[in-house]
């Protein structure tokens, strides 16, 4: 057997808008159930179940512009466009002070979801590890500095193939990005360069090969990506 070799991984990077530098990956967070009219389209029942936290491979980013692969291992892959917080400093048992002092920039996310796994996964009580944290699952646009910009109540919004079909504002999550911070802080000690996908307003629906995939949040960076054909 020929010899081994152990190559480090390449570190995944974000652009930032304006700005020179790259924005180093280090860990992904995801919120569900962050949005209540989401929570009921998925046939909860928002004022019963909180939002909850899951997690993406670092490598699982894909940047603006990417032609994805139809992922394996399902037939009903869907769409979610969120607001992605990049971190720049980090911490554990954050306040909400704190929180929004490490909030590095902001970006527009798709946080790509095999829906059939996630539904088996949620029917038989199991993790949802891999409807959620599969390969080139996280396409991301382009950072804002937090310096140049706040979430308020901008609007988010996802077409496909021009179609619109997810539309909503910011103010209508139900944990705001400090708040998601705090909770976050309770379970892992926050590092530099760690995302966190905030959640998806409703509308989520599925992608075929071909389609070609618009995110926008007022004042960031679009994010376009296509599935390939
Ligand atoms: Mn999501």
């Amino acid at each position: 057997m020929s010899e081994l070799l152990f190559t480090a991984p390449r570190a995944p990077t974000l652009p930032i808008a304006d700005d020179s530098r790259h924005f180093p990956v280090h860990r992904i967070y995801c919120v569900g159930r962050n949005y209540a009219e989401h929570v009921r389209e998925m046939g909860g029942t928002p004022e019963r179940q909180r939002p909850v936290f899951f997690a993406k491979p670092a490598d699982a980013v894909v940047g603006d512009g990417a032609v994805i692969p139809y992922p394996l291992a399902t037939s009903d892959l869907h769409h979610e466009v969120e607001l992605v917080i990049a971190l720049g400093d980090g911490g554990a048992q954050l306040s909400a002070a704190q929180a929004r002092q490490c909030i590095a920039g902001y970006a527009v996310g798709v946080d790509l979801t095999r829906r059939d796994l996630q539904h088996q996964a949620k029917d038989a009580g199991q993790p949802w590890d891999t409807a959620k944290g599969f390969d080139r699952s996280a396409p991301i646009g382009a950072l804002r500095l937090a310096s140049q910009w706040t979430p308020q109540a901008q609007r988010i919004a996802l077409s496909v193939n021009d179609k619109l079909c997810q539309e909503g504002t910011l103010d209508l999550m139900i944990l705001d990005v400090a708040q998601i911070l705090v909770e976050l802080s309770e379970l892992f000690e926050l590092q530099p360069g760690d995302l966190i996908f905030t959640g998806t307003p409703h509308g989520v629906g599925p992608l075929q090969p071909g389609d070609q995939v618009s995110a926008q949040i007022d004042g960031l960076p679009p994010l376009r990506f296509a599935i390939a054909a």
